[in-house]
C-alpha cells in the first residue's frame, strides 16, 4: 500500500483516469463488475445503500449529528425506454413526498438522461416538470446534473423552459468546458441556481481543458463571476461543488477581501468524500450540502469517482480481502 501513499506520477494518473473513464462506459464492465462482492463492498464508502430509505436515513444522520443538509440522487443514466423514464420520474415524485414526510432538508438532484433525454427533449421535459412540480408543492428544490458535453445544449434548454415556471430549480455547469463562461454569462440575468463543478466525464481537448491546474483556475474565475454584484442582485444561488480544500481557502479569502458575505454561496460535496472538510465548514456555520447517491445502477457513477482520484483504486483492492468473491 506504500505505493499509493508515495503518490503516482502525473502521466500514470492521466493514464489511469482515462482507463477508468473508459471502464465507466463499457457495457461488459457495467454488466459484470458490479456482481463482484469486493466491488460492491468498495462502493459503500461513497454510498450508504441502494434504497431511498437508506439514503434518507443517512441524510437524517448528517442533519441531526452534523447539522449538514443534503441532496439526494437516484443513480442511473441513458435510459432507453420511455416507460422506464416515467418510472424514474414516479420515483422522484415519491422521494419528494418522503423527504417532506420525514421533515428533512434534502434537495433533489437528477440526470436528464435518466429522465429520458436520449428519447427526446419532450420526454425529459415532461418527466422533469412532474418532479419540479411535486418538489415545489413541498417547498423543495430540484437540481439538474450536467452530463457529457453533447447534452449541454438540450440541458440548458430544459433549464430555461422549466425554470420559467419553477423558481426552485438549479443547473450544474462544468468548469472544464471551454463554452462554460459564455453559458454562465447567458444564464446570469435569469437569477439562476448554479452548481459549479470541475467536470467528471472524458472529453476531448477541443471541448474541455485537458490540464487540471487550468480547470482549477477556471473554477475560481467562474465562481468570481457567479459572485459578482450583478449576479447576486439578479438572485443567483451559488453552489460550489468541490472538495478541493486549497481552492476553498482561496475562494473564501477572495470573498473576505471583496466583502462578499459567507451566506452568498454554499459548498456542495459528495457523501463519504473529504468528510473532515465538510464537518469543518458545518462547524463554522457555513453553507455546506452533501450529495447522497443511491440506487442499483451505481457502476458508471462509482467508476467516475475512482477516476477523480485514481488512488481510490487502492480501496477497491483492499476490499478484495479477506472476503473477496462474487455475490
Ligand atoms: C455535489 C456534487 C455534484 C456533482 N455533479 C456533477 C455533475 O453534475 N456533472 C459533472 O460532470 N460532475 C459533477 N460532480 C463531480 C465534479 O465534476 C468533480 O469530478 C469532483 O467533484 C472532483 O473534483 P473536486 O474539485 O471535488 O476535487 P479535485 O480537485 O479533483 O480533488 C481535490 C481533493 O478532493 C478530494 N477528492 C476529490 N474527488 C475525490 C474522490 N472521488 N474520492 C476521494 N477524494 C476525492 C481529494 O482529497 C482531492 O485531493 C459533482 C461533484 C459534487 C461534489
Amino acid at each position: 500500500m506504500a505505493y499509493w501513499r508515495r503518490g503516482l506520477s502525473r502521466a500514470t494518473i492521466r493514464t489511469m483516469r482515462s482507463a477508468l473513464l473508459w471502464i465507466s462506459e463499457n457495457s461488459w464492465c457495467k454488466e459484470t463488475l458490479p456482481r463482484y462482492g469486493f466491488v460492491r463492498r468498495a462502493v459503500r464508502r461513497f454510498m450508504p445503500g441502494e434504497t431511498l430509505g437508506e439514503a434518507l436515513d443517512a441524510a437524517r444522520a448528517l442533519e441531526n449529528v452534523r447539522g449538514i443538509p443534503s441532496l439526494v440522487t437516484f443513480l442511473g443514466e441513458n435510459v432507453a425506454d420511455e416507460a422506464e423514464a416515467r418510472e424514474v420520474a414516479d420515483h422522484y415524485v415519491d422521494a419528494a413526498g418522503q423527504v417532506a414526510a420525514r421533515g428533512l432538508d434534502a434537495e433533489i438532484s437528477l440526470k436528464p438522461t435518466h429522465l429520458g433525454l436520449d428519447l427526446g427533449f419532450g420526454v425529459a421535459e415532461e418527466n422533469i416538470r412532474r418532479i419540479t412540480a411535486a418538489a415545489e408543492a413541498y417547498g423543495n428544490w430540484v437540481w439538474m446534473d450536467m452530463e457529457y458535453s453533447r447534452y449541454v445544449d438540450p440541458t440548458l434548454e430544459l433549464y430555461r423552459a422549466i425554470r420559467a415556471d419553477h423558481k426552485h430549480f438549479g443547473i450544474c455547469l462544468q468548469a472544464y468546458l471551454h463554452r462554460t463562461p459564455a453559458d454562465l454569462e447567458s444564464l446570469v440575468p435569469l437569477g439562476p441556481a448554479i452548481r459549479l463543478v470541475k467536470g467528471a466525464y472524458a472529453e476531448p481537448p477541443d471541448v474541455a481543458l485537458p490540464v487540471k491546474a487550468d480547470v482549477d483556475q477556471a473554477f475560481y474565475d467562474l465562481t468570481l463571476r457567479m459572485l459578482a454584484p450583478d449576479a447576486r442582485e439578479a438572485g443567483l444561488r451559488a453552489g460550489l461543488a468541490t472538495h478541493d480544500s486549497s481552492l476553498i481557502r482561496r475562494l473564501d479569502a477572495w470573498a473576505e477581501v471583496n466583502g462578499v458575505g459567507r451566506d452568498a454561496y454554499e459548498y456542495q460535496m459528495l457523501y463519504g468524500i473529504s468528510e473532515n472538510e465538510q464537518y469543518r465548514l458545518a462547524g463554522q456555520g457555513r453553507g455546506i450540502r452533501v450529495l447522497i447517491s443511491y440506487g442499483r445502477h451505481w457502476f458508471p457513477w462509482y467508476v467516475r469517482r475512482l477516476a477523480e482520484r485514481p488512488a481510490n483504486v487502492g480501496f477497491v483492492v483492499r476490499s478484495m480481502v479477506p472476503f473477496g468473491g462474487r455475490s
